[in-house]
Protein backbone atom coordinates (compact mmCIF):
# COMPACT_ATOMS: atom_id res chain seq x y z
CA UNK A 1 0.00 0.00 0.00
CA UNK A 2 0.68 3.09 -1.10
CA UNK A 3 1.19 5.57 2.20
CA UNK A 4 0.57 9.45 1.38
CA UNK A 5 2.14 12.21 3.79
CA UNK A 6 0.14 15.34 3.69
CA UNK A 7 -0.08 18.59 4.93
CA UNK A 8 -2.71 19.00 7.53
CA UNK A 9 -5.18 22.05 6.26
CA UNK A 10 -8.17 23.02 5.55
CA UNK A 11 -7.81 21.84 1.93
CA UNK A 12 -7.55 17.51 3.29
CA UNK A 13 -10.26 17.82 5.33
CA UNK A 14 -12.57 16.41 2.59
CA UNK A 15 -10.62 13.40 1.87
CA UNK A 16 -9.60 12.99 5.78
CA UNK A 17 -13.04 13.03 6.38
CA UNK A 18 -14.15 10.50 3.36
CA UNK A 19 -11.31 8.03 4.04
CA UNK A 20 -12.22 7.68 7.84
CA UNK A 21 -16.09 7.75 6.72
CA UNK A 22 -15.53 4.39 4.20
CA UNK A 23 -14.12 2.67 7.29
CA UNK A 24 -10.19 3.72 6.33
CA UNK A 25 -7.59 4.71 8.57
CA UNK A 26 -5.01 7.51 8.84
CA UNK A 27 -2.52 9.12 11.24
CA UNK A 28 -3.66 12.15 13.08
CA UNK A 29 -1.90 15.50 14.59
CA UNK A 30 -2.79 16.02 18.11
CA UNK A 31 -1.07 18.25 20.99
CA UNK A 32 0.12 14.67 22.96
CA UNK A 33 1.27 12.60 20.37
CA UNK A 34 0.07 11.50 16.89
CA UNK A 35 -2.85 9.23 16.64
CA UNK A 36 -3.49 6.38 14.36
CA UNK A 37 -7.69 7.10 13.61
CA UNK A 38 -10.83 5.10 12.62
CA UNK A 39 -14.64 5.67 12.85
CA UNK A 40 -14.88 4.52 16.48
CA UNK A 41 -18.05 3.43 16.02
CA UNK A 42 -16.77 0.65 12.58
CA UNK A 43 -15.47 -2.74 14.29
CA UNK A 44 -13.62 -3.32 10.72
CA UNK A 45 -11.99 0.21 10.81
CA UNK A 46 -10.91 -0.51 14.13
CA UNK A 47 -9.76 -4.01 13.83
CA UNK A 48 -7.47 -2.37 10.87
CA UNK A 49 -5.76 0.16 13.71
CA UNK A 50 -5.26 -2.94 16.11
CA UNK A 51 -3.63 -4.92 12.46
CA UNK A 52 -1.48 -1.97 11.68
CA UNK A 53 0.12 -1.30 14.77
CA UNK A 54 0.16 -5.20 15.89
CA UNK A 55 -2.06 -4.04 19.23
CA UNK A 56 -2.60 -7.00 21.59
CA UNK A 57 -7.03 -6.94 21.01
CA UNK A 58 -7.57 -6.43 25.13
CA UNK A 59 -5.97 -2.77 24.95
CA UNK A 60 -8.57 -0.41 24.27
CA UNK A 61 -8.64 2.60 22.42
CA UNK A 62 -9.12 6.39 23.33
CA UNK A 63 -12.27 7.91 21.54
CA UNK A 64 -11.92 11.38 20.64
CA UNK A 65 -14.84 13.89 20.43
CA UNK A 66 -14.98 17.81 19.29
CA UNK A 67 -18.08 18.49 21.73
CA UNK A 68 -20.16 17.26 24.92
CA UNK A 69 -23.04 15.66 22.60
CA UNK A 70 -20.33 13.03 21.26
CA UNK A 71 -19.92 12.26 24.69
CA UNK A 72 -23.53 11.74 25.54
CA UNK A 73 -23.41 9.31 22.48
CA UNK A 74 -20.60 7.32 24.03
CA UNK A 75 -21.07 7.42 27.82
CA UNK A 76 -24.63 5.75 29.78
CA UNK A 77 -23.85 8.33 32.69
CA UNK A 78 -21.61 11.60 33.27
CA UNK A 79 -20.78 12.54 36.70
CA UNK A 80 -21.22 16.30 37.69
CA UNK A 81 -17.38 15.72 38.16
CA UNK A 82 -16.78 14.98 34.63
CA UNK A 83 -18.75 17.78 33.79
CA UNK A 84 -16.21 20.46 35.51
CA UNK A 85 -13.27 18.36 34.23
CA UNK A 86 -14.31 18.78 30.68
CA UNK A 87 -15.04 22.51 31.58
CA UNK A 88 -11.39 23.10 32.77
CA UNK A 89 -9.22 20.59 30.68
CA UNK A 90 -10.54 19.75 27.22
CA UNK A 91 -9.96 20.78 24.71
CA UNK A 92 -6.83 18.99 26.54
CA UNK A 93 -4.90 16.03 27.32
CA UNK A 94 -6.95 14.47 29.88
CA UNK A 95 -9.20 11.49 28.84
CA UNK A 96 -11.89 10.19 31.46
CA UNK A 97 -13.51 6.50 31.67
CA UNK A 98 -17.59 6.50 31.29
CA UNK A 99 -19.52 3.63 31.11
CA UNK A 100 -20.30 2.81 27.63
CA UNK A 101 -23.71 2.68 25.58
CA UNK A 102 -24.18 -0.97 23.85
CA UNK A 103 -23.86 0.39 20.55
CA UNK A 104 -20.29 1.23 21.39
CA UNK A 105 -18.31 -1.83 19.76
CA UNK A 106 -16.92 -3.72 22.25
CA UNK A 107 -14.00 -4.39 19.99
CA UNK A 108 -13.03 -0.43 20.70
CA UNK A 109 -12.63 -0.79 24.17
CA UNK A 110 -10.67 -3.63 24.25
CA UNK A 111 -13.55 -5.66 25.81
CA UNK A 112 -14.43 -3.56 28.47
CA UNK A 113 -18.24 -2.17 29.18
CA UNK A 114 -16.62 1.41 29.75
CA UNK A 115 -15.11 3.65 27.55
CA UNK A 116 -11.74 6.56 27.80
CA UNK A 117 -12.93 9.60 26.12
CA UNK A 118 -10.72 13.10 25.29
CA UNK A 119 -11.55 16.36 23.55
CA UNK A 120 -7.96 16.96 21.48
CA UNK A 121 -6.72 20.33 21.71
CA UNK A 122 -5.23 20.74 17.61
CA UNK A 123 -7.20 22.53 15.11
CA UNK A 124 -7.42 20.34 12.61
CA UNK A 125 -7.73 17.43 14.40
CA UNK A 126 -10.69 18.91 16.06
CA UNK A 127 -12.54 19.93 12.89
CA UNK A 128 -11.96 16.72 11.26
CA UNK A 129 -13.77 14.75 13.74
CA UNK A 130 -16.52 17.70 13.54
CA UNK A 131 -16.85 16.91 9.84
CA UNK A 132 -17.07 13.49 10.41
CA UNK A 133 -19.92 13.41 12.77
CA UNK A 134 -18.65 10.21 15.07
CA UNK A 135 -15.97 10.22 16.89
CA UNK A 136 -12.74 9.04 16.09
CA UNK A 137 -10.76 5.79 17.97
CA UNK A 138 -6.86 6.87 18.14
CA UNK A 139 -4.11 5.07 20.07
CA UNK A 140 -0.60 6.49 19.23
CA UNK A 141 0.74 6.01 15.60
CA UNK A 142 3.33 3.46 16.68
CA UNK A 143 3.82 0.09 16.19
CA UNK A 144 3.24 -1.71 19.21
CA UNK A 145 5.96 -1.50 21.97
CA UNK A 146 8.04 1.06 19.95
CA UNK A 147 8.50 4.72 21.38
CA UNK A 148 5.09 7.14 20.59
CA UNK A 149 5.54 9.27 17.47
CA UNK A 150 5.68 12.71 18.08
CA UNK A 151 6.26 14.06 14.09
CA UNK A 152 4.89 12.88 11.15
CA UNK A 153 8.28 11.68 10.11
CA UNK A 154 8.10 8.91 13.08
CA UNK A 155 4.95 8.29 11.88
CA UNK A 156 5.89 7.40 8.79
CA UNK A 157 9.12 5.00 10.03
CA UNK A 158 6.80 2.82 11.88
CA UNK A 159 3.71 3.19 9.26
CA UNK A 160 5.14 3.32 5.80
CA UNK A 161 3.35 0.70 3.41
CA UNK A 162 0.56 -0.04 6.15
CA UNK A 163 -1.42 3.01 6.05
CA UNK A 164 -3.01 5.31 3.50
CA UNK A 165 -2.72 8.80 4.60
CA UNK A 166 -0.28 10.46 7.09
CA UNK A 167 -1.22 13.93 7.96
CA UNK A 168 1.64 15.72 8.95
CA UNK A 169 0.49 18.55 11.56
CA UNK A 170 4.16 19.64 12.84
CA UNK A 171 5.32 18.52 15.89
CA UNK A 172 3.36 17.53 19.18
CA UNK A 173 3.42 19.94 21.51
CA UNK A 174 3.55 17.59 25.04
CA UNK A 175 5.65 14.92 23.53
CA UNK A 176 3.65 12.32 25.97
CA UNK A 177 0.12 10.68 25.94
CA UNK A 178 -2.85 12.17 27.83
CA UNK A 179 -3.25 11.67 31.72
CA UNK A 180 -6.04 8.73 31.98
CA UNK A 181 -8.68 9.10 35.04
CA UNK A 182 -11.33 6.95 36.14
CA UNK A 183 -13.99 8.26 38.93
CA UNK A 184 -13.91 6.59 42.09
CA UNK A 185 -16.94 8.67 42.91
CA UNK A 186 -18.42 12.37 42.48
CA UNK A 187 -15.24 13.65 44.14
CA UNK A 188 -12.73 11.96 43.57
CA UNK A 189 -10.73 10.44 40.06
CA UNK A 190 -7.52 8.20 40.00
CA UNK A 191 -5.32 8.32 37.70
CA UNK A 192 -4.59 5.41 35.55
CA UNK A 193 -1.68 7.48 33.39
CA UNK A 194 -0.13 10.01 34.13
CA UNK A 195 0.15 13.22 31.16
CA UNK A 196 0.06 16.45 31.19
CA UNK A 197 -2.44 17.70 33.26
CA UNK A 198 -1.21 16.66 36.55
CA UNK A 199 -2.12 15.44 39.90
CA UNK A 200 -1.69 19.16 40.86
CA UNK A 201 -3.62 20.67 38.72
CA UNK A 202 -6.44 17.92 39.03
CA UNK A 203 -6.06 18.89 42.63
CA UNK A 204 -7.64 22.12 42.28
CA UNK A 205 -11.31 20.91 41.25
CA UNK A 206 -11.33 17.25 43.28
CA UNK A 207 -9.60 14.12 45.16
CA UNK A 208 -6.85 12.68 43.31
CA UNK A 209 -5.65 8.96 43.50
CA UNK A 210 -2.56 8.23 41.83
CA UNK A 211 -2.81 4.30 40.73
CA UNK A 212 -0.14 2.06 41.89
CA UNK A 213 0.17 1.15 38.21
CA UNK A 214 1.45 4.45 37.65
CA UNK A 215 4.77 3.80 39.23
CA UNK A 216 5.11 0.37 40.45
CA UNK A 217 5.72 -3.15 37.89
CA UNK A 218 2.71 -4.91 37.82
CA UNK A 219 2.92 -8.70 38.63
CA UNK A 220 2.08 -10.90 35.54
CA UNK A 221 -1.36 -11.93 35.44
CA UNK A 222 -2.56 -9.17 37.51
CA UNK A 223 -5.92 -7.34 37.41
CA UNK A 224 -5.51 -3.94 35.94
CA UNK A 225 -7.95 -1.26 35.64
CA UNK A 226 -6.37 0.08 32.25
CA UNK A 227 -4.97 -2.98 30.36
CA UNK A 228 -2.19 -0.62 28.77
CA UNK A 229 -0.73 -0.69 32.04
CA UNK A 230 0.31 -4.04 32.01
CA UNK A 231 2.44 -4.08 28.10
CA UNK A 232 6.25 -3.35 28.25
CA UNK A 233 5.63 0.10 26.44
CA UNK A 234 8.11 2.81 24.92
CA UNK A 235 11.00 0.88 24.01
CA UNK A 236 13.61 1.44 21.25
CA UNK A 237 16.08 -1.34 20.49
CA UNK A 238 18.66 0.13 22.14
CA UNK A 239 18.51 -1.47 26.34
CA UNK A 240 17.48 1.84 28.85
CA UNK A 241 18.55 2.61 32.14
CA UNK A 242 17.18 4.84 34.06
CA UNK A 243 19.94 7.12 36.38
CA UNK A 244 19.51 8.04 39.35
CA UNK A 245 22.09 10.70 41.55
CA UNK A 246 23.88 13.83 41.66
CA UNK A 247 25.59 15.19 38.52
CA UNK A 248 28.72 14.43 39.70
CA UNK A 249 27.72 10.83 40.68
CA UNK A 250 26.36 10.58 36.85
CA UNK A 251 29.39 12.09 35.33
CA UNK A 252 31.47 9.30 37.46
CA UNK A 253 28.98 6.26 35.83
CA UNK A 254 28.87 7.44 32.30
CA UNK A 255 32.99 7.26 32.16
CA UNK A 256 32.66 3.42 33.56
CA UNK A 257 30.02 2.85 30.47
CA UNK A 258 32.10 0.61 27.92
CA UNK A 259 30.10 -0.35 24.82
CA UNK A 260 30.74 0.58 21.70
CA UNK A 261 27.66 2.97 21.37
CA UNK A 262 25.53 4.10 24.33
CA UNK A 263 23.43 7.34 24.16
CA UNK A 264 22.50 9.69 26.91
CA UNK A 265 19.78 11.71 27.53
CA UNK A 266 20.42 14.34 30.53
CA UNK A 267 20.04 17.97 31.48
CA UNK A 268 22.83 19.21 28.87
CA UNK A 269 25.69 20.24 30.34
CA UNK A 270 27.32 16.75 31.83
CA UNK A 271 30.92 15.99 30.73
CA UNK A 272 30.80 12.87 28.02
CA UNK A 273 33.26 10.63 27.30
CA UNK A 274 33.96 9.34 23.61
CA UNK A 275 31.63 7.11 22.37
CA UNK A 276 28.47 8.02 24.14
CA UNK A 277 26.55 10.22 22.64
CA UNK A 278 24.59 12.89 23.64
CA UNK A 279 20.69 13.21 22.89
CA UNK A 280 18.23 15.86 23.63
CA UNK A 281 16.48 15.72 26.96
CA UNK A 282 16.08 18.90 28.89
CA UNK A 283 16.23 20.41 32.47
CA UNK A 284 12.50 20.78 33.20
CA UNK A 285 10.11 17.84 32.99
CA UNK A 286 7.95 19.97 30.03
CA UNK A 287 11.22 20.25 27.98
CA UNK A 288 11.93 16.31 28.52
CA UNK A 289 8.62 15.30 27.80
CA UNK A 290 8.77 16.76 24.49
CA UNK A 291 12.10 15.17 23.88
CA UNK A 292 11.94 11.55 25.42
CA UNK A 293 10.40 9.85 22.93
CA UNK A 294 12.28 11.26 19.72
CA UNK A 295 15.81 10.90 21.22
CA UNK A 296 15.02 6.89 21.95
CA UNK A 297 14.39 7.04 18.24
CA UNK A 298 17.20 8.58 17.24
CA UNK A 299 19.29 6.41 19.67
CA UNK A 300 18.42 3.40 17.85
CA UNK A 301 18.40 5.33 14.39
CA UNK A 302 22.48 5.75 15.67
CA UNK A 303 23.43 2.52 16.28
CA UNK A 304 22.99 2.97 20.12
CA UNK A 305 23.21 -0.74 21.91
CA UNK A 306 22.21 1.32 25.60
CA UNK A 307 20.63 4.69 26.34
CA UNK A 308 21.19 6.14 29.61
CA UNK A 309 18.52 8.82 31.03
CA UNK A 310 19.29 10.73 34.07
CA UNK A 311 16.15 10.71 36.35
CA UNK A 312 13.45 12.57 36.00
CA UNK A 313 11.67 14.91 38.94
CA UNK A 314 8.28 12.96 40.02
CA UNK A 315 6.20 16.34 40.76
CA UNK A 316 4.36 18.06 37.94
CA UNK A 317 4.97 16.53 34.07
CA UNK A 318 7.80 14.55 35.56
CA UNK A 319 5.45 12.00 36.99
CA UNK A 320 4.47 11.27 33.07
CA UNK A 321 7.99 11.12 31.98
CA UNK A 322 9.07 8.85 34.91
CA UNK A 323 6.05 6.69 34.34
CA UNK A 324 7.34 6.45 30.27
CA UNK A 325 10.57 5.78 31.40
CA UNK A 326 10.16 2.85 33.32
CA UNK A 327 9.07 1.07 30.86
CA UNK A 328 10.49 1.94 28.56
CA UNK A 329 13.73 0.59 30.84
CA UNK A 330 11.89 -2.48 31.94
CA UNK A 331 11.87 -0.49 35.64
CA UNK A 332 15.38 -0.86 35.46
CA UNK A 333 16.76 2.17 37.58
CA UNK A 334 20.53 2.52 38.90
CA UNK A 335 21.98 4.25 41.54
CA UNK A 336 24.60 6.10 40.19
CA UNK A 337 26.40 7.13 43.51
CA UNK A 338 26.23 3.56 45.36
CA UNK A 339 26.60 0.71 42.29
CA UNK A 340 30.57 0.73 41.77
CA UNK A 341 30.35 1.94 38.23
CA UNK A 342 28.85 -0.05 35.02
CA UNK A 343 30.80 -3.38 35.57
CA UNK A 344 29.81 -3.86 39.11
CA UNK A 345 26.20 -3.70 38.13
P1 LIG B 1 -2.84 4.81 23.69
O1 LIG B 1 -4.02 4.61 22.81
O2 LIG B 1 -1.62 4.19 23.11
O3 LIG B 1 -2.69 6.23 24.12
O4 LIG B 1 -3.24 4.04 24.99
C1 LIG B 1 -4.52 4.24 25.56
C2 LIG B 1 -4.47 4.01 27.04
O5 LIG B 1 -5.77 4.27 27.59
C3 LIG B 1 -4.09 2.61 27.40
O6 LIG B 1 -3.23 2.61 28.53
C4 LIG B 1 -5.43 1.99 27.75
O7 LIG B 1 -5.30 0.91 28.65
C5 LIG B 1 -6.18 3.16 28.35
N1 LIG B 1 -7.63 2.97 28.18
C6 LIG B 1 -8.34 3.12 27.04
N2 LIG B 1 -9.64 2.80 27.25
C7 LIG B 1 -9.74 2.45 28.55
C8 LIG B 1 -10.83 2.00 29.37
N3 LIG B 1 -12.06 1.86 28.89
N4 LIG B 1 -10.56 1.72 30.66
C9 LIG B 1 -9.30 1.87 31.14
N5 LIG B 1 -8.24 2.28 30.42
C10 LIG B 1 -8.46 2.56 29.14
MG1 LIG C 1 0.42 3.92 22.86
Amino acid sequence: METKLLKAGDDILDEAAELLRSGGIAAIPTETVYGLAANAYNVEAVRSVFRAKGRPQDNPLILHISSIDMLKDIAVSIRPLALVLAENFWPGPLTMIFPRKPHVPAETCGGLDTAAVRMPRNAFTLALIEKCGFPIAAPSANTSGLPSPTSAVHVYDDMNGKIPLIIDGGECRYGVESTVVCFEDDETVRILRPGAVTPEMLREYCHVVIDSGVLEKLDSGAKVISPGMKYKHYSPSAEVYILKGSDGETANFIKTVNVNKAGFLGNGDEPLPHGVKRLRYGKTPEEQAENLFSSLREADAAGCTEVYVRMPQTEGMGLAVYNRLLRAAGFRVIDAGNCGGKDAL
